[in-house]
């Protein structure tokens, strides 16, 4: 076993997100027309002189929603590129997204590669051309390449006969969900404003009950108002193999609810203010890891953890690993994630697209080149931060300032640094537990091997050597 799959995660080359990491909350950034972007000396990421390739290619199969969530970031924020754009991808956008897709896998020599089926709602498109179109992906890619596929949907769309053809098609199902209670759920309504909840409840059920194989997990955003316990419990409810738990988009322009408006120069690791998502989490965090066995996944914690112990991250939220994520619209220009989008109009766009562009020249865009150049794109504050490896100054959308660009530390800087440290402390604790457990039943000579090791936040962990080749974790789930 070795030390991903100690903390139970798959390993390194199999790591894409369970599910769409880009939910319809999530967004994008832009160079056209972009009078906030971050304009550092950004320069597509190299490991051994190789570019790192995008591994996660969000197409955008359909452009509109059957809901229209109160808060929605893409149809109700400042980014309104939706509206010049196709409904629906038509076949001459996916047929080629399929081809550059098959060609950016070849010229990096991909093994895998996770496809996400976007919207907007993608299910609007019809399950029987979701499924060609992966069927289209995964044969220019080729047998011996793996194409991970998945659906990003908010559920009300499902029904059993679209869940078995996507089932068929080896194509996973996310799920975007506000909480497991009709009352987290109240913003969420359709263009008359009608509740979703029974109809997305209806679909996840349909879902776990009858091809739990192809339930990938809910992507869920965290309102620090909800009781923690009790949210997390009622998502439990509808069995999740995994979940995520995102932070609302907002930024030092436009703060996320319960955050007051700040200046990013006076911020930074250690200035206190009220810390109201890093508490939620913490508190979501202790549930999870003292529940004795793994009920669920929770990718945000998982992740933490991860770099914590030195691993690498992937997930945009944490980390300093590059983004490997690229968005194809439904008119086929080629985009930055959503998140960006509730920056400020336009500011995912490139100006590339599938017709005339590769995936290749994405790479040296300096707008993506930018969110993959890790340290480098950061503020000093976050440069020198302890929490760096681990925070990486969170999500790039959210260190926006409207005039300054993207170079501050998140908006989030305290909450992040509050979880963080949570983690670290709670790792810390688990570890000596088991370590302490390991030299008091076994022999002197076991003692000896333990290894004492930092963290990335300067804790100290203590691990066991042998017989496990990880560390050990008295809590946290298995
Ligand atoms: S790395 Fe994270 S915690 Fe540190 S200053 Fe930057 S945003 Fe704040």
């Amino acid at each position: 076993m070795d030390n991903l799959a100690a903390l139970g995660l798959p390993p390194r080359s199999s790591r894409e997100p369970p599910f769409g990491r880009t939910g319809p909350r999530a967004l994008s950034a832009g160079a056209r027309g972009c009078p906030g972007q971050a304009a550092p000396a950004a320069q597509t990421p190299y490991i051994m002189g190789v570019p790192v390739p995008f591994g996660q290619f969000i197409v955008k199969v359909h452009g509109r929603c059957n809901l229209a969530c109160r808060y929605c970031y893409l149809y109700a924020g400042p980014d309104r590129t939706w509206r010049d754009r196709p409904a629906a991808a038509g076949p001459e956008v996916l047929d080629r997204a399929a081809t550059r897709i098959a060609e950016h896998a070849d010229t990096h020599a991909l093994s895998e590669l996770a496809l996400v089926l976007h919207g907007g709602e993608p299910l609007l498109a019809g399950a029987g051309r979701l499924a060609a179109f992966a069927g289209l992906v995964r044969e220019r890619a080729g047998r011996e390449r793996t194409v991970h596929v998945t659906v990003q949907t908010n559920a009300t769309l499902l029904t059993e006969r679209r869940i078995a053809t996507l089932a068929r098609h080896s194509i996973r199902v996310g799920v975007s969900l506000d909480g497991g209670r009709p009352a987290h759920n109240t913003l969420r309504t359709d263009h008359a404003g009608r509740p979703s909840w029974p109809a997305a409840v209806r679909g996840i059920r349909l879902l776990a009950a009858h091809r739990p194989e192809a339930y990938a997990g809910i992507l869920t955003v965290v309102d620090p108002r909800t009781d923690p316990v009790e949210m997390y419990a009622s998502l439990l409810e509808l069995g999740p193999p995994a979940l995520d738990l995102l932070l609302p988009h907002g930024n030092w322009t436009a703060p996320p609810p319960g955050l007051p408006a700040m200046d990013p120069h006076r911020h930074g690791p250690g200035v206190k203010r009220p810390t109201p998502y890093g508490d939620w989490l913490s508190t979501v965090f202790d549930r999870w890891w003292s529940a004795g066995r793994r009920e669920t996944r929770i990718r945000l914690f998982e992740e933490c953890l991860a770099l914590l112990l030195g691993l690498p991250g992937a997930t945009e939220s944490l980390g300093l690993d590059p983004v490997n994520a690229v968005v194809v619209e439904t008119d086929g220009a080629i985009e930055q994630v959503d998140s960006l989008k509730s920056a400020h109009h336009t500011a995912a766009a490139t100006g590339l697209d599938i017709f005339r562009h590769s995936f290749d020249d994405a790479l040296s865009h300096p707008g993506i080149a930018a969110r993959r150049s890790g340290a480098a794109a950061l503020a000093a504050g976050c440069r020198s931060c302890p929490l760096l490896t681990v925070c990486g100054g969170g999500n790039y959308a959210h260190r926006y300032r409207a005039g300054e660009g993207f170079r501050h530390p998140s908006i989030y800087c305290a909450d992040l640094e509050r979880l963080i440290r949570h983690v670290t402390a709670r790792l810390t604790e688990a570890t000596a537990t088991a370590t302490a457990d390991a030299t008091g039943n076994a022999t002197a000579h076991a003692t000896t091997r333990a290894n004492t090791t930092r963290t990335a936040t300067g804790a100290t962990v203590t691990t066991p050597a042998s017989p496990t080749t990880g560390p050990v974790y008295a809590g946290g789930p298995r």
